[in-house]
This record gives structure tokens, C-alpha cells and sequence, in this order.
């Protein structure tokens, strides 16, 4: 089959003749028709992540079913399938991470496009349970973007933005956690990082959460003005910010860079004043370090942050009694439970995702994946660009 395979760094060959996937009993096989660009690709290709050569990259995979193992459930050969780029390994679910239902943290996790074969390829092969069918209405070169840049913010906002007294002190906890009742209905989000992943952030926390204010820090105005189209109400630009009023932060330390920070800070939540600068959740989705510290005095007492995006190293000169003082939930997150795929689906289905805004580029093919890296580094890609494979 035609693949896209990366022989060591900065090494991917498009060939024609690698083997097509054997499938087990209760696996299914994929033809791959539509794969979503993302940041892990391109951190893989020039070698940031490492990874067992020869590898077919590709872990946002939407295509049609070809063939079924004998024991494979609930599919048909034609159906139009979406696959989560993370899913459990164990048998039967039963590892520790797995029996909590943190099925996006199962001890032995399998990677598509990373630890095994990923779908940049005519064809892949993967366990039936773990592959979400989707109505034929929804264009497969948009849902390919479901099972990472979806999903991802998807469970952050739905499972890791409510803070634990919250919980604890609410009689029916499970209200908190549906659409329709959901907590963050009518309160106000900060999204930091308007790239591939903190697009749909926003997306998701307007139209399918229905927060009150979704406010959107970036360093680029077409970035900002893309997060407005996608449901921001308020956009704050931080690095006109700096050089407005003349702060050159990469040149402060200790009192001078936290004063400039809760600066910064301030004016973020100045845009909010109508709610009494009350924030209720703040996403990463960065994947700067120096983002963290500003999140921190951007959050409202006794909220939540959550990191969405990679860090790539440790914060420097941060002051933490800030997180003890405000009483502030500090929240990871991973990918996203096999339980929650199934809602984002549905969600999708009825339109509350607006994935036609969300993918901003379409017309890249697997020859073109290289150049496709490429853009993606310098910038060119505003939203989500998906390739076609077939
Ligand atoms: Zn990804
Ligand atoms: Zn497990």
C-alpha cells in the first residue's frame, strides 16, 4: 500500500510498496481516506519526540470499513469510522488507570501514528471497539479532526473544569457534567493559544458548552480574529499589550516580570468587567511556558486552570503561593476516555461543532505531507489542514 513513512529524523518517504496491515479477530480494516495535521507530526519528524523507525505517521484518522475480523461488533464493510489517536491496550480494560474508567490513561496506551503505525497510509488496522462510527452527512475530510482536536478540549472542558468543592458540595453530581446543566453554562472561559487545538477550545466551550464569555489571548490578530469567528466574544492580543505600554518582558525578572505579568493579567480580565472579573476557567492551550504564570493571576479565586497544551520546559521565577492563596485547581489532561467519544460524535452529528470553520485547509495529499510540516512551522496553517489519502 501507498504509505507515508518516516525512516528517522526528517527522513519521510512516500512509498508504494509497504505491507498492508493483517487484521486479528475483533480488529476492523480502515481504508484511511482523510488525516489531520497536527503539531505531534511535525515534533516527530524533526526527531523532538522519538520514536522506532520505520513508522507510517497520521493519528487523526477518518475513513470507510473495509474489511471485519471475525468477531468484530457493531460495523459494516462501507461504514465511515473515526478512530481516537490514543486508546487502551490492556485486555478486557482491567489495568489500574483503566478500572477508574481513565481509558485515555491506560497503563499501556497504544499511540497510533507514534507507538504503532498511524493512518498517513491507504490502510490501517484497529480494535472494533475502538472505532466510532459517524453519520455520512459529516464530511470526512472535517472528522478527521474529531478524535484529537476535538476530543481533546472536549474532555478538558466537559470532565477537568469543574473545581472539586464544586462536586463535593453539589447534590446531584452528574448534572454538572451534562450539556444541558452543565457547570460551565454561563461562565466565563479564557482560552490561552488560538492554534490547532486551542481553535476548538474555544469552539466547544461557545457553542456546545455555552459559556456566557469566551475570551481569546494571542499573540497574532488573524489568530484572534479566527477565535472570534469561532465564538470568542473578547480577544486579547499580549504582545500588543507589552509593547503598548512599553513593558519588555523577555528583559524583566523577579518583582518586575510578576508586576508586568498580573499587568497583563489585569487587562485580560478587564474585558470581563461586566462580570465582575469573575473567571471561571482557564485553558493552556499555548504550549508556551510562560503562559502558566499569567493564567495563574488571570484565574478568579477558587478556579480552575487547565493545561492543555505541551510545555515544552519548566516555568521559570514562578511565584506558587498564588495557587495556595487563590485556591486554585491546577488540572492536566490527556487525550480523552473512550466513554466521552461517543457525546463528541453526537455533537458533532447535531452541529453544536462548527468543524467546517475548524479546518481551515483541505487540499494537501500524502505527497504534499512534508510540505504541509513545513507550513505548519512557519505559521501558514490558521485552524486544522487535513490531508487526502486516497
Ligand atoms: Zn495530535
Ligand atoms: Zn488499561
Amino acid at each position: 500500500m501507498k504509505a507515508a513513512v518516516l525512516y528517522g529524523k526528517e527522513e519521510l518517504n512516500i512509498v508504494s510498496d509497504f505491507d498492508d496491515p493483517s487484521i486479528g479477530e475483533s480488529d476492523v480494516l480502515i481504508q484511511s481516506k482523510h488525516v489531520g495535521l497536527c503539531s505531534t507530526d511535525r515534533s516527530l519528524y524533526r526527531g523532538f519526540v522519538p520514536f522506532k523507525p520505520p513508522l507510517i505517521i497520521g493519528h487523526e484518522i477518518a475513513g470507510v470499513v473495509e474489511n471485519l475480523g471475525k468477531s468484530a461488533k457493531d460495523l459494516d464493510v462501507g461504514d465511515h469510522v473515526i478512530i481516537p489517536p490514543v486508546y487502551p491496550g490492556c485486555e478486557d480494560e482491567n489495568c489500574p488507570a483503566c478500572r477508574e474508567g481513565l481509558t485515555n490513561r491506560c497503563k499501556n496506551s497504544v499511540f497510533i501514528g507514534h507507538g504503532v503505525h498511524g493512518g498517513d497510509a491507504e490502510f490501517i488496522a484497529v480494535p472494533s471497539r475502538y472505532t466510532f462510527k459517524i453519520k455520512e452527512s459529516v464530511p470526512l475530510d472535517e472528522a478527521c479532526i474529531i478524535p484529537d482536536a476535538v476530543s481533546t478540549p472536549f474532555h478538558a472542558l466537559k470532565s477537568r473544569s469543574i473545581p472539586p468543592h464544586i462536586i463535593q458540595n453539589t447534590s446531584n453530581h452528574g448534572k454538572l457534567f451534562e450539556r444541558q446543566t452543565h457547570w460551565l453554562k454561563g461562565k466565563n472561559v479564557v482560552v490561552f493559544g488560538i492554534g490547532g487545538v486551542g481553535g476548538p477550545t474555544v469552539n466547544l466551550a461557545a457553542r456546545y458548552f455555552q459559556a456566557k464569555n469566551v475570551l481569546a489571548v494571542d499573540i497574532f490578530d488573524n489568530k484572534l480574529e479566527f477565535a472570534k469567528k469561532l465564538g470568542a466574544t473578547h480577544t486579547v492580543n499580549s504582545k500588543t499589550y507589552f509593547e503598548e505600554n512599553n513593558i519588555a518582558i523577555n528583559e524583566l525578572s523577579g518583582r518586575d516580570k510578576a508586576k508586568a505579568i498580573s499587568g497583563l493579567a489585569r487587562h485580560i480580565t478587564s474585558h470581563l468587567a461586566e462580570d465582575k472579573f469573575q473567571v471561571d476557567c482557564v485553558l493552556d492551550c499555548s504550549g508556551v511556558s510562560d503562559t502558566f504564570p499569567v493564567a495563574v493571576e488571570t484565574a478568579s479565586k477558587n478556579r480552575t486552570i487547565i493545561q492543555v497544551g505541551w510545555p515544552p520546559k519548566p516555568v521559570q521565577e514562578f511565584l506558587n503561593q498564588k495557587i495556595m492563596d487563590k485556591y486554585l485547581t491546577i488540572n492536566g489532561t490527556w487525550a480523552c476516555p473512550m466513554n466521552e467519544m461517543k457525546e463528541i460524535v453526537e455533537a458533532v452529528e447535531a452541529s453544536t461543532v462548527d468543524l467546517n470553520l475548524l479546518v481551515t485547509n483541505k487540499d494537501y495529499t500524502l505527497d504534499s505531507l512534508e510540505n504541509a510540516i513545513h507550513d505548519l512551522e512557519a505559521g501558514k496553517i490558521l485552524g486544522r489542514a487535513t490531508l487526502s489519502i486516497v
